[in-house]
């Protein structure tokens, strides 16, 4: 078998090793049923056992209280850009956003077509190197939609933005971010995630949502976009990525067997510090983002000089660290180091960029 190498990608992103290889037994053969995982139907009892598990432990792992629902939908995190106002947000009402980056900015975008956007805060005057602080708030949004993690920027909410109106419902794309580390899910409304970046491949959408917001939603809006459909099937109103369900239940699994919520920030928290020290004891490469914004996840760093950035990115490449660019808009490097990117490719990447540095 070709050898793997660190895969420092923004998404989709590195999986765990025993779930790929959970995977590949059951491709041929979902347990002992004699039918691949993918080529069973979503309706018969092998894959509904599938589908349940994936919720009960998602349920589990975040503490998700009996008032939300778990849903798998398609689209991905784009398509909830859409769906979140088409659902709740109408021409004579105003919601919240907080601008962090181009995912924000996306979102917006949709929001705007359907009713009133207050942008409460932006990062853009430093093309997003930064979590603002002061946010201006609506008086009564309809919701408040935020970016937990900035996947191209580097930057990370360190946790719920401050100072929320009074019962105002907090609504996150937290794509990059979702079960990184502990989340207290009473205080969204929901949140939503593609999951091709902590979560399994890409294809399948994972929304935590609470029922009074969802029943709240828009009732004249076709079937598929209504998030009621969705829930009153139990994610199968149409054939959902049984695939993409699989290899998250399996992500679920190895979440929990590794500690949770808790084991997963634990990792993340060395991980990012080892990489972020190294940075700041560096006189080649520095951090893009303010210090007390930088995100565990996605960690964006520069030399300052373009043609050593290419030159360091195309070296890091041969010697099997792979996708290190960073993002056109932000230049220079981006390592991506997600739950499932282990630590000794975190110290072998390190160890690469001290040689790179003493041979400048
Ligand atoms: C990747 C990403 C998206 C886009 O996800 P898709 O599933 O490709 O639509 C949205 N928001 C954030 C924060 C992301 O990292």
């Amino acid at each position: 078998m070709t050898s793997r190498i660190w895969n420092f990608s923004a998404g989709p992103a590195v999986l765990p090793e025993p779930v790929l290889e959970e995977a590949r037994e059951n491709l041929l053969s979902l347990g002992d049923t004699g039918v691949g995982i993918c080529e069973h139907s979503h309706r018969g009892k092998p894959f509904v056992a599938v589908a349940e598990e994936a919720e009960s432990l998602c349920r589990e792992i975040a503490g998700i209280p009996d008032n939300y629902r778990v849903l798998f939908l398609q689209g991905g995190a784009s398509f909830q850009f859409a769906m979140i106002p088409m659902n709740f947000l109408n021409k004579d009402q105003t919601a919240d956003y907080l601008v962090t980056g181009s995912w924000s900015k996306k979102a917006v975008k949709e929001a705007k077509l359907f009713g009133n956007v207050n942008t409460a805060c932006s990062s853009e005057d430093a093309n997003f190197n930064y979590i603002p602080t002061q946010i201006a708030y609506s008086d009564q949004p309809r919701y408040v939609h935020y970016t937990s993690n900035n996947t191209i920027y580097g930057t990370q909410f360190s946790g719920e933005p401050e100072g929320l109106p009074g019962g105002a419902t907090l609504i996150c794309d937290a794509s990059s971010d979702i079960f990184s580390r502990p989340i207290d899910v009473s205080r969204y409304g929901m949140i939503y995630a593609g999951a091709q970046k902590n979560l399994g491949p890409s294809g399948v959408t994972l929304v935590i949502i609470r029922d009074d917001l969802l029943e709240s939603g828009c009732t004249e809006l076709t079937s598929m976009l209504q998030y009621r459909t969705h829930s009153g099937a139990g994610s199968m109103y149409n054939t959902p990525p049984t695939f993409g369900i699989y290899l998250m239940m399996l992500v679920f699994r190895w979440i929990r067997d590794n500690g949770g919520l808790t084991g997963m920030a634990e990792r993340n928290g060395q991980k990012a510090a080892l990489l972020y020290d190294y940075l700041q004891s560096s006189s080649l490469f520095s951090a893009t983002a303010e210090e007390n914004s930088r995100s565990k996840m996605n960690v964006t760093f520069v030399t300052g000089n373009a043609d050593i950035d290419a030159k360091f990115i195309a070296d890091a490449a041969e010697q099997g660290f792979n996708a290190l660019k960073g993002h056109r808009s932000v230049g220079g490097m981006r390592a991506s180091i997600y739950n499932a990117f282990p630590l000794e490719g975190v110290d072998a990447l390190i160890q690469f960029m001290k040689d790179f540095e003493a041979n400048a």
